[in-house]
């Protein structure tokens, strides 16, 4: 979530605070407390309840609304399915229209083969059945997962995930994790191209000398999200972790909560390193601002044992209305082409933020692709010094001058500015909202913020 101005110093007038006030009562908060009350949203644009308008520049916690506010197509959808009397929740095993739908477009446009797909209510829940049904498959139990990686709120999700959320619970015996392939502070300390990818090897020796030969599979996201947009350099990196994957028998699970359906300016991001998973796990976008999430298995693994037997159960799984909200969605991805507008509208910002990174120098790397887009923030661009006090004066004055943007507020990887709009955003919103991260730049340089 952005980081929003304490209620303290923002310009809250009575009707928010009212709100803010009976939610503060009853309602018990996880990932900090915003005090905003929104009300109203159209395209990339929400308006609060004081009618005050803010660019989205986060999609709603990178995503959700990925494909623009109340999109028409998904509010039709959905009236035409109540005004029918469709169904509002059938019980797990009966078949209910709507989900088979979901079911038969996604298999479309998933990759070759990744078409048996269990539903779920979120990504935290869909990172458990992939994970899940990862043991069941290959009868082993250690996992493997990035140390800076973010895979949800659940204990399991925490452990294969980034460790300041794990404050309180266990880690999952079994699950491990290796360095990410963060070029920008590499954690060999070597330089692209020259490093020869020591990165890659990091799988093959955690299996190796790490393991006790049990690893069911390798979960990782192709391009880390809340760890603050890492990507690996080259596509030879899928390629080693393929190759490393299949040498051990491990299944390889992509995580595109995030980076799927259109993101990165292609439809997963796993396409970036040409890297086939196993198993694959969408949500966020796919929803329409509705809560789903799925985990996508490749054919050749789902026998009886994972089609018929008594193995995984959620209550809401493929609930008639959210499927018919997602299948609504799918459409909106491949109709109006999000993949290539998220392509061409990510370069100009990206273009735009490289320009910007000439005149600030706390601007220490910007990174995309598509409209995944962080800018790494630092306080002397030689010795890589995370600007993270400063990011916490530039994004509040964003916010208050109109424009959301997403940030981790980690110690050491709190320092990316995560801009991830509506694939549909037009291109002067978009200039717009990086105008607003410029002049805040400019005022925190002249020490006026
Ligand atoms: N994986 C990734 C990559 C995510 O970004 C998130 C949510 N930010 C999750 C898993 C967990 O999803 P949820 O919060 O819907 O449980």
């Amino acid at each position: 979530m952005p980081p929003h101005p304490s209620a303290a110093g923002s310009s809250l007038v009575d009707k928010a605070r009212e709100f803010i006030d009976r939610d503060l009562q009853h309602v018990v908060h996880g990932w900090g407390f915003n005090p905003v009350v929104l009300v109203e949203a159209h395209g990339s644009i929400v308006k609060d309840i004081n009618g005050k308008e803010y660019i989205d520049c986060i999609s709603q916690t990178a995503g959700p609304v990925g494909i623009g506010h109340n999109h028409p197509k998904v509010v039709a959808a959905l009236k035409k399915y109540l005004d029918s009397g469709g169904i509002l929740h059938s019980f797990k095993g009966a078949v209910n229209i709507p989900r088979v739908e979901l079911a038969e477009k996604l298999s479309k446009i998933t990759p070759r083969g990744l078409n048996k797909i269990y539903f779920t209510s979120g990504g935290s829940e869909a990172v458990e059945t992939a994970v899940k049904g990862a043991m069941r498959i290959t009868k082993k139990k250690e996992v493997i997962s990035f140390q800076l990686g973010y895979h949800g709120g659940t204990i399991a999700c925490l452990s294969l995930g980034q460790p300041w959320h794990r404050e309180g619970v266990p880690i999952v015996p079994g699950f491990r994790q290796i360095a990410p392939p963060y070029c920008y502070r590499c954690p060999w300390g070597k330089i692209y191209p020259e490093c020869e990818l020591e990165c890659s090897h990091a799988l093959e020796r955690m299996i190796k000398y790490g393991s006790q030969n049990d690893v069911a599979a390798f979960i990782l996201e192709p391009i880390l999200g809340n760890g603050g947009h890492i990507f690996p350099p080259s596509p030879e990196y899928g390629k080693i972790i393929r190759e490393t994957a299949d040498k051990y028998g491990v299944l390889v699970i992509a995580d595109e909560i995030q980076t799927g359906l259109g993101r990165t300016g292609r439809m997963w991001g796993s396409e970036f390193i040409g890297l086939k998973p196993d198993i694959l796990i969408i949500s966020k976008i796919l929803g329409g601002g509705l809560p789903i999430g799925a985990a996508i298995f490749d054919e050749r693994l789902v026998d009886k044992e994972l089609q018929t037997a008594t193995w995984h159960a959620f209550t809401f799984s493929g609930n008639p209305l959210i499927c018919t909200a997602a299948s609504a969605a799918v459409d909106v991805v491949v109709e109006e082409n999000l993949p290539a507008k998220a392509a061409e509208t990510g370069k100009l910002m990206t273009a735009k933020l490289k320009k910007m990174q000439e005149k600030h120098s706390i601007i220490g790397d910007v990174r995309g692709p598509g409209l995944f887009i962080g800018a790494e923030l630092v306080t002397n661009r030689k010795t890589k010094e995370p600007a993270t006090k400063e990011i916490l004066k530039i994004l509040p004055e964003s916010y208050n001058r109109g424009a959301i943007f997403g940030l981790d507020k980690q110690p050491g990887v709190g320092n990316v500015v995560k801009i991830k709009p509506p694939l549909s955003i037009p291109h002067e919103l978009a200039d717009k909202a990086l105008d607003i991260l410029d002049s805040c730049l400019t005022d925190l340089e002249k020490g006026k913020l």
